[in-house]
Parts: structure tokens; sequence; C-alpha cells
């Protein structure tokens, strides 16, 4: 079964959409804010927080990204007026940086104009390595303007704990993750337990450095390791949050780390886009195709 789950995840992308929504359905909030919303205030009701995505990346021309610039703008307003605990996480390629970086730029300042005007917080997540330095040399722009701004950073790449020294100290806002896209062997660690290592290495300096961290993983064993030197080490827990990406299955260990007191975010995507996002979702847990598959059989049966 493992392996027919794998085959499948693997080729879903061929399929067509409406084949693929199902699939995809556990880790999207829907096509619109509404549906968003709705998963949000669920989230929040059971205590977590959330970030907010609006699916897309790699626009094709400058009127789809200004148009993204637009929602995104409109979403901060949209998240002030129904109350919901959840900042923002935007791909710079979505607000036009592989047509011009200049756009990309303007974009990205007048997203940001919208996260201070409303009170709330701009994460700029960080997509496949040619884009590494231009995502940080914009996150330098927007820290140097608004404090509440943080990006992402990848243990995969060499290059991580470098790139966390010179980004200096506070404000100092990093979310550490693995890293999602390949990436060759010249510039990225292949092994997983490489790669874990050097998370929690990045992890430990984002906060000897005086910086907030935001732990995104759903490596349990790598969560517990990282817990236990935060405890050791007394890092107060206004410094660190443990992020979570829609519709994972974590085991209950969420709600054992709120109940320690901790703060837990959820990442919440949702909108149109949502096909590639699925597919690398479900390339990464094959088992979900297996859920997946049971749940319409039972439904279709009974
Ligand atoms: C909040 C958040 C934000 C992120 N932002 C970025 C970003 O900006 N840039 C970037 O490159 N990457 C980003 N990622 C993705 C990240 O880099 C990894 O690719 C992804 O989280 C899988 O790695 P892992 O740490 O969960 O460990 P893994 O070792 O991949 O997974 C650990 C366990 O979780 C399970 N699991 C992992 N993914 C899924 C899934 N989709 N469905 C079900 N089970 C799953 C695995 O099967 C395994 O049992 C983000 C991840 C999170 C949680």
């Amino acid at each position: 079964m493992n392996g027919l789950n794998t085959m499948l995840a693997g080729t879903l992308s061929y399929f067509p959409r409406w084949f693929v929504k199902p699939f995809a359905r556990p880790y999207v909030a829907g096509e619109t804010f509404e549906t968003a919303a709705a998963a949000v205030r669920t989230l929040n009701t059971a205590g977590f927080l959330a970030t907010l995505d609006i699916l897309g990346e790699h626009v094709h021309s400058r009127t789809e990204a200004e148009a993204v610039r637009d929602a995104y703008t409109r979403l901060y307003r949209q998240i002030q007026s129904e109350g919901l605990q959840s900042g923002i996480s935007l791909k710079l390629t979505h607000l036009g940086l592989e047509l011009d970086p200049d756009l990309a730029r303007e974009n990205l300042l007048q997203v940001l104009e919208a996260a201070r005007a409303t009170h709330n917080f701009l994460r700029i997540d960080m997509e496949n390595s040619p884009y590494t330095d231009a995502t940080l040399d914009l996150y330098q722009t927007c820290r140097s303007r608004y404090p509440r701004v943080g990006t992402v950073l990848q243990a995969y790449l060499h290059r991580t704990l470098a790139d966390i020294q010179a980004l200096g100290s506070a404000p100092l806002n990093v979310r550490i993750c693995k890293g999602i896209y390949r990436e060759s062997p010249q510039i990225a660690y292949q092994d997983r337990e490489e790669i874990r290592n050097n998370y929690v290495r990045a992890v430990q300096a984002v906060l000897n450095q005086g910086g907030f961290v935001a732990i995104a993983t759903h490596d349990l064993p790598l969560i517990d390791r990282i817990e236990q030197w935060l405890v050791q080490e007394q890092i107060p827990t206004d410094r660190f949050e443990f992020q979570v990406l829609y519709g994972v299955p974590m085991q209950g260990k969420l709600e054992q780390l709120l109940e320690k007191g901790y703060t837990v975010r959820v990442y919440v995507p949702f909108g149109q886009a949502w096909f590639d996002y699925s597919i690398r979702r479900l390339k990464e847990n094959p088992h979900i195709v297996g859920y997946v598959l049971k749940n319409l059989l039972t439904s279709a049966t009974g």
C-alpha cells in the first residue's frame, strides 16, 4: 500500500483538478477569504494563532503581481475587521520578483504599509536558492522600516548559519524550516540527520543573537530535541513559537505544546492556486493519498 500511495502521489500532478481536489482538501482552507477565515476562527478558538497565505507564486505579468499586492493589502484589513488572530506570509515571486526586483520591492513595501496600518505581522517566505539573496535584502529593507516583519531560512542550505550571523541582532525574526525545494549537494545538505543538526544550530543561532525564532517543522523527534534545549537554557516563551502547516497530522503534539504554555501558529494557505501547493504536500506524505482514498471509498459505500 505504501508503494501504491507514493506512486499515486507522484502522478497526481498529471490528473485533472477535479480529481486532485479531494486529496488537496486537508491542506488548503478553501478558495476564498470566507473559507479561510472560518478555518482561522476554528483554530483561534482552539488556542492556535495563524498565518494566512494566498496561494500562488511566479506571476507572469505586472498586472498579476499588482493584483496579488492588492489582495494582500485587502487581506490585512479583512483580518482586522474579522478580529482574526492571524498574520500574513507571502512569497516574493508572487509579488513579481522573477519579473522585476523593483516591482517586487514596490509591491512588498505597500503590503508592509498595510501591515503597519493594521498593527499586524508580515512574514516573507523563502523560495528556492536563486531568490535567497534578494529575499534577505528585501527583508533588511522592510525591517529597517517596520519591526513586525520576519523572514525564513532553510536548514538544508549550507549558507544558513552565515546568513543568520549577517542579519545581526534585534529586531530579528526568523522562521527556521528544513526547506522544501530540490537543491544541489553543492549548496545544500541532502542527509536527513545533517539537515536536523543544522536546523538545531540555526534555531540556537537566532536565539543567541537576540532574535525571535519560529520553529516550523512536523518532525516530532526534532521538536522534542529543540524543546529540551529551550527548557535547559531557560529561553523565555515569548522568544519563540512552534509553527506547522494546515492539515498535517501531528498526533496530539500541538495540543501538548499549547498545554505547556507555548505559542503554536498554523500556516493557513487558501486561494484558487491550490493545485501546485497540494501536490508538493502530498509528495511529502504519500500516506495522505491512502487516507483520502479510504475515506472516499467508505463514503461511497456507506
Ligand atoms: C509553518 C511552515 C512554513 C514553511 N515555510 C517554508 C518556506 O518559507 N520555505 C521553504 O522552503 N519551506 C517551508 N516550509 C516547508 C519545510 O521546509 C518542509 O519542507 C516541510 O515542513 C517538511 O519538513 P518537516 O520539517 O516537517 O520534516 P519531515 O522530515 O519532512 O517530516 C516530518 C514528519 O512530518 C510528516 N509530514 C511532513 N510533511 C507532511 C505533509 N505535508 N502531510 C503529512 N505529513 C507530513 C512526515 O511524513 C514525517 O513523518 C514550511 C513549513 C512549515 C511547517
